[in-house]
């Protein structure tokens, strides 16, 4: 059904997403947009699930067999200049990669984001975002893939919020822009916004960023932390002791280990957090 594309069939789900935790699925691996195209079509013409993997850092994966096929769009790997300040960056470029190309071109006004472990297609999406910017800054247009069609979307047509975009369909590339800044105080600003995340996260242990969204007022690592629940383990699940508001793997986790431990947070807590981490099942 998915003759000539690449594909893993029984994958291990904890090699595609940074909480490494997860069962066995199938991830398909399309090179262009005929093959994406084509993998989409399949998928519906047999009724089976689909969804989008970026570079699986929101992502929480469940500890049985998948049934859904997951596209990783690691392929559609291509920046581009465009006019001056604009860069389009394919989907699946790692935010790694797009800030060490912004700094060899002297471009600026992303270096908040360095760090981020996103591909642009998922940072896009959820409009991530840290030290009080969001990807909806840089943002021109999106190249999306919708009703088999490729079509642009303007960014004013675009719904920005929180952690949240309202694009609807398969974010092929985006326009984004930035402006002209010196390579070294480029490369200094990355470092240093690396350098707090590394202060304040739990940057080498497996995890999903924080688990839950702010709401208003409320911060939850600072309310999970006022409770006393930081280092709380749950099988190969624990509240980090650097972050409150991420859970790391330690190892072996499952997703009922951190599932039980959102479970008990919202308890400690009395309320029901929202959730800013994607739950797959
Ligand atoms: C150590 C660490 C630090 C983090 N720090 C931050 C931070 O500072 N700020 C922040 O906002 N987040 C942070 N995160 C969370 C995460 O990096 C972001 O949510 C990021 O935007 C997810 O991007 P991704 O490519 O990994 O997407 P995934 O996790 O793979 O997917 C997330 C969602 O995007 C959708 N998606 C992905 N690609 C596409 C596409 N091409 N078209 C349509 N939909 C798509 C997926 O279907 C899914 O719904 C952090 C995570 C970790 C592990």
């Amino acid at each position: 059904m998915f003759n000539g594309i690449e594909i893993i069939e029984n994958a291990n789900l904890k090699e595609f997403c940074t909480f490494h935790i997860g069962g066995r699925g199938s991830v398909l691996f399309p090179k262009d947009i005929f093959e994406l195209k084509r993998v989409i079509r399949e998928c519906e013409r047999l009724n089976l699930r689909y969804f989008i993997l970026g570079n699986g850092s929101n992502l929480l994966f469940p500890d049985y067999d998948l049934d859904m096929i997951l596209i990783s769009l690691k392929y559609f790997n291509q920046i581009k200049m465009m006019s001056k300040g604009v860069v389009y960056a394919e989907a699946g470029v790692p935010l790694f990669t797009l800030n060490i190309f912004l700094k060899n071109h002297c471009l600026g006004g992303f270096e908040w984001s360095f760090g981020i472990p996103a591909s642009v297609g998922g940072m896009v999406f959820m409009n991530a975002g840290a030290f009080s910017h969001s990807a909806m800054e840089n943002v021109v247009k999106v190249k999306i893939l919708k009703n088999g069609k490729v079509q642009i979307v303007k960014r004013e047509d675009i719904d920005f919020s929180y952690r949240k975009s309202n694009i609807d369909g398969i974010i092929l590339g985006v326009f984004l822009k930035f402006f002209e800044k010196d390579i070294d105080v480029i490369a200094k600003q990355q470092q240093f916004f690396l350098e707090e995340r590394k202060k304040s996260q739990p940057f080498d242990k497996f995890s999903a960023g924080s688990i839950f969204k702010r709401e208003n007022d409320f911060i939850p690592a600072k309310a999970i932390d006022l409770c006393g629940l930081k280092g709380l383990q749950i099988g190969g699940a624990e509240i980090s002791k650097k972050h409150a508001g991420f859970i790391i793997n330690n190892g072996d986790a499952k997703q009922i280990d951190v599932l039980a431990l959102i479970k008990y947070i919202e308890i400690k807590l009395q309320r029901k957090m929202v959730l800013e981490i994607i739950v797959i099942s």
